[in-house]
This record gives C-alpha cells, sequence and structure tokens, in this order.
C-alpha cells in the first residue's frame, strides 16, 4: 500500500558528481511534495544512481541494482551504468532505466511509479536544495561533460561534451549553501579547469558584478563567500596558474586535485593525455613558491596497457620529484566501450598489483613526511564527527572521503565547528593534536 506522502528511497553509487546528481533528482522530488525514506521497505520506489566508470563499478552497481529488487521491488535506475539491455537481462522488472544526468526522465518514472499528493504544505525545500552529504559541507558541480577523450574513459560518451553553467547560477547555489551553514564546498565537474570554455567564458551579472564564467573569475567570486573553496579536478591548462594568487590570498583554499593519471610520455601518449612532465614539474615549483602551503592531491593508474617497467619507475621518479601530498591509484581495468580496451599489452594482475603497492608505499612516505613537517604547528580544522573520545575533521589539506583526517583530543565540539589545531603527531596521512582556539570568522566580501 502506497504511503499518504509518497516516499524515495535512493542508493547513490559513483563519484561526488554522481552523488550530485541524486541531490538534484531529491531536490526536484522532496519540492513536489514526496517524502526521501532511509530504508528500502519505508520506500514507495527505489532510485538506484548507478556507475558504470570501470567495471567492478558496473558490477557493484548490478549488485545494488539486485539488492534494491529483492528487497523493495519497485526500481527506478539512472546514472552512467546506461545499459538497458544488460540491466533487463538481468532484472527485467526494473522500472525504468535512464542514463547520467536525465533529472526530468527519472521524475517522471516516479511520477508514473507513485504519483505525488498535491498539497503545497509539503513542498518544502530549503533555498539551498537536498544535500547527501553532512550540513556543513556541500559539491558544487560546475558543469557537465568532457571535450577530452582518454582513452581509458566513456564519461564523454556518457555525459556528452563539456556544458558550463553559467557563473551567476554556480555563485547562487554556492550563495545560498553559505546562507544554509555550509562551511566549504567542493568545486566538482569532470574538467574543472576547462569551465566556460564552451560558453566562450561569457559573463552573467551578480549581485551587479560582471562574472565570466572562467574558473579563476568564479573562484574569485566564491572566495568571496567566506567559506572554505577547494577545487577538484582540474586539467592543469595553463591559466590555472591562475588560481596560486588567490589560494596564496586566502581566498580559495591552497588545495588542488589535478588527475595527473601517469607522468611517463608513451603512457600519457596512450591514455590520449597531454604530456609533458618537465614543464609540470616546473610549474608546481613555481605554485609552490608563491604559495608554499600549496596541497597538491591527484590520482594515478598503474598498469594501463604497454606499461613497461621503466615506464613505472619513471613515474615513481616523477612522483618523488613533485612531491605530491596526497595520491590515489587505480589499477587499470577495461572499461566497456573504453578505448584503450583494444591496446595491445595489456598488463598482468600480479604486475598491477606490485606496482600499486610500490606507488602507494612512496605516497604513503612522500605524504607522511609532509605531515611530520605539520608538527608544531597551528592550523584551521573544520570537525566532522565527535565521540565521547575527542573529534575529527580536515584541513586545508584534506578532502572529506578520499585524504586525511586531524584527530583531536577535545570534547565538547560539534560537526561543521572550525577550530585552530595545534599539531602534535603526524603519521602516514593523518595529524594528530589540540585545540588552542577559534580562527578569526573569514568574512563575506560578496
Ligand atoms: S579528462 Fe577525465 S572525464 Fe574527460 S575523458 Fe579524460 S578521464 Fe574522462
Amino acid at each position: 500500500m502506497q504511503n499518504a506522502i509518497p516516499k524515495v528511497g535512493i542508493v547513490s553509487l559513483g563519484c561526488a558528481k554522481a552523488l550530485v546528481d541524486s541531490e538534484r533528482i531529491l531536490t526536484r522530488l522532496r519540492s513536489e511534495g514526496y517524502d526521501i525514506s532511509g530504508s528500502y521497505d519505508g520506500a514507495d520506489v527505489v532510485i538506484v544512481n548507478t556507475c558504470g566508470f570501470l567495471d567492478s563499478a558496473r558490477a557493484e552497481s548490478f549488485e545494488a541494482i539486485g539488492e534494491a529488487m529483492a528487497e523493495n521491488g519497485r526500481v527506478i535506475v539512472t546514472g552512467c551504468l546506461n545499459d538497458e539491455a544488460a540491466i533487463r537481462k538481468i532484472y527485467p522488472d526494473v522500472l525504468s532505466v535512464t542514463g547520467a544526468h536525465q533529472y526530468e526522465k527519472v521524475v517522471n518514472a516516479v511520477h508514473d511509479a507513485v504519483p505525488p499528493v498535491a498539497d503545497p504544505m509539503m513542498s518544502l525545500v530549503p533555498p539551498e536544495g537536498l544535500h547527501l552529504t553532512p550540513g556543513h559541507y556541500a559539491y558544487l558541480k560546475i558543469s557537465e561533460g568532457c571535450n577530452h577523450r582518454c582513452t581509458f574513459c566513456i564519461i564523454p560518451g556518457i555525459r556528452g561534451d563539456l556544458a558550463s553553467r553559467p557563473a551567476a547560477d554556480v555563485l547562487d547555489e554556492a550563495e545560498k549553501l553559505a546562507m544554509a551553514g555550509v562551511k566549504e564546498v567542493l568545486v566538482i565537474s569532470q574538467d574543472t579547469g576547462a569551465y566556460g570554455l564552451d560558453l566562450g567564458y561569457e559573463a552573467s551579472k551578480w549581485h551587479g558584478r560582471e562574472i565570466r564564467t572562467r574558473l579563476t573569475e568564479l573562484a574569485d567570486a566564491l572566495g568571496d563567500l567566506g567559506i572554505w573553496v577547494r577545487l577538484h579536478y582540474v586539467y592543469p591548462y595553463p591559466h590555472v596558474d591562475e588560481v596560486i594568487p588567490l589560494m596564496a590570498q586566502g581566498k580559495v583554499l591552497p588545495y588542488l586535485d589535478i588527475p595527473f593519471q601517469h607522468a611517463s610520455p608513451q603512457v600519457l601518449k596512450a591514455m590520449r593525455r597531454p604530456a609533458d612532465h618537465e614543464k609540470l614539474l616546473e610549474r608546481i615549483r613555481k605554485w609552490r613558491e608563491i604559495c608554499p602551503d600549496l596541497t597538491i592531491r591527484s590520482t594515478f593508474i598503474v598498469g594501463f596497457p604497454g606499461e613497461t617497467e621503466d615506464d613505472f619507475e619513471f613515474l615513481l621518479d616523477w612522483l618523488e620529484q613533485a612531491q605530491l601530498d596526497r595520491v590515489g591509484c587505480f589499477k587499470y581495468e577495461n572499461v566497456e566501450g573504453a578505448a584503450a580496451n583494444h591496446l595491445a599489452d595489456h598488463v598482468d594482475e600480479d604486475v598491477k598489483e606490485d606496482r600499486y603497492n610500490r606507488l602507494m608505499e612512496l605516497a604513503r612516505q612522500i605524504s607522511d613526511e609532509r605531515g611530520k613537517a605539520k608538527v608544531g604547528k597551528t592550523i584551521e580544522v573544520l570537525i566532522d564527527e565527535v565521540d565521547e573520545e575527542g573529534a575529527f575533521g580536515r584541513s586545508w589539506a584534506d578532502s572529506p572521503e578520499v585524504d586525511g583526517c586531524v584527530f583531536l583530543s577535545d570534547t565538547g565540539l560539534e560537526p561543521g565547528d572550525l577550530v585552530l589545531a595545534e599539531i602534535e603527531h603526524a603519521e602516514d596521512f593523518d595529524l594528530w593534536g589540540h585545540v588552542v582556539g577559534r580562527p578569526e570568522p573569514r568574512k563575506r566580501r560578496a
């Protein structure tokens, strides 16, 4: 029997970009009077937002659809898996299957499954929309799609070419988040550096100011909101150099997530990514001169088809020189539909495993040394969680879910508190310390 107030459950898999898609769908449904259910059995229908980036992610998505079918039985599938034939072969009774960011189709499928109840009193959505993250941070998606054609990636095929949101639109959303108490926005897209290219970097009006749809101008304006601004997925175009001074001025967190993927010119060529490792090292050195606190995060793929031991050692050597603070690593996997599947010389799984372990051990050592240099310093920490023994949070150098934590021995803190902490100890990717005060509130200039 349908609930008096229709309830929708959601299972959101994959990356932060997919999480934002889930948030948009829920915001829309909430505005139409639907309630959100945290359990399968309380839901009238369940949306599974899938990931199809790697074969292992596809397998996880199929498993999640299976679980939702078994536990609830009324299931709407959306997201990057986007393979209706394969899904229906195993689960013929799913209610609908749509691809990534087809919000309208998902909402229509929900309407078909459980009609909305027209009652304006139920249609209460906070102005900043609904978020699946804790209340003190939120992802801010600035564009969809990507103009690159990396051989291991099927994202452009799923999400299309770059399509940026006008700057005023992004800033409106960020301002609403700040007003709702969000302390940190994490700027995401497939290619944050390319932001606005598709719109000719056209300006839009925000609070009487003309703001160009371009990374530097957007970061500068976001920096006026008085909250932490963290940049993810920044492909290293030359104009990325322009955001480093904003980091040095404290407008934007001194944190850059640049997915380098590799350093060996041969492997980068096979990946169809730009290969100028020397120039990149030089740029990183200059960035750190301008902004000594800069934390650089990156991800790498090991065991890409054709990667030799020499290529891999080249990568290790490059990483040692680049001294990247935070590193994530993936063992190469075929992805259905990706060009790299057809490349020669696929690497054995045990070699991939060995290279993964060696890369992550070097990354741990670098992170450990760079963390130890923070011992004795006082840094800002945003509290994520508290328990009876203390609290943990993150500094400018830590993005949620993917980086380290700062563990504090103090009690009486709340998630979302910003504190000053003196660092006593560092190990691997994490820091330990205690609270010594509160920072001056950041001034809102917008
Ligand atoms: S830049 Fe990123 S999203 Fe674009 S094709 Fe390459 S890996 Fe895929």
